[in-house]
């Protein structure tokens, strides 16, 4: 009798200790259950990666104009519904000599979802890449970072590597941020190898997006050289 009294009492313990275990699975940028998942690059060399999720948008323009000026290759982890809606400006970020990666069709949480859904979610938007007339290797980014056990299982077994991020300027330091602020949150938390995280696309005025000519003069000045997300895997 005691024995099932103490078994009880530990449930809600035992309970939550594996709730958290899934909830840090779930948003690990540095494990998951199957497949590769890289948030940096082991270097010594003052190399990173600048990574833009979602998108495209109207404001493809700005951004790869500012790219241009800089002379940075960087890569695109786009959404396959903004393909559908932005064709031209995605054709334009690849032939601008950047790299496209997959960041799902239709951006949702792809956990506790079924094995159809993450199918189609990857399939589909490696399709519309490829029908750019894309043919570099296509990486896949999870939308808000998440993964649990169906999406590892299904790009193991399709080869497709996961890549997250060392640096992200927006989680730390909330929305109501500062381009300034942003800028410097990247140049103390970057290292050789980092792949950084930026959202630029959404918004008429939007910090990330004015942050990213800082972001590239402050890292150059520390000596930091730029590099597509598939070069970066290089090193
Ligand atoms: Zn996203």
């Amino acid at each position: 009798m005691k024995k099932i009294l103490i078994i009880l009492a530990l449930l809600p313990v035992l309970f939550l200790a594996f709730a958290t275990f899934i909830y840090k699975l779930m948003n690990s940028e540095t494990f998951q259950i199957a497949g590769e998942i890289i948030p940096r690059v082991e270097t010594n060399e003052k190399v990173v990666a600048l990574t833009f999720d979602d998108g495209p948008s109207e404001n493809a323009d700005e951004i790869l104009n500012t790219l241009k000026e800089k002379n940075v290759k960087a890569t695109f982890y786009v959404m396959g519904e903004n393909i559908e809606k932005f064709p031209e400006e995605s054709k334009k970020i690849f032939t601008e000599g950047h790299e496209l990666g997959n960041h799902s069709y239709s951006h949702q949480r792809m956990v506790f979802k079924s094995n159809q859904f993450i199918r189609d979610e990857v399939d589909k938007t490696n399709a519309l890449i490829l029908q750019l007339g894309y043919d570099k290797e296509i990486t896949f980014r999870p939308p808000f970072g998440k993964k649990l056990i169906g999406l590892p299982m299904y790009l193991k077994s399709k080869n497709i590597k996961t890549i997250t991020w060392d640096v992200e300027p927006q989680k730390a330091l909330g929305a109501d941020v500062s381009a300034d602020q942003i800028v410097e949150y990247v140049r103390n938390t970057t290292k050789p190898g980092s792949i950084i995280l930026i959202h630029p696309w959404y918004g008429e005025k939007n910090a990330s997006r004015d942050s990213i000519e800082g972001v590239i003069d402050e890292l150059k000045a520390d000596g930091y050289q730029f590099l597509t997300v598939s070069e970066l895997l290089k090193k």
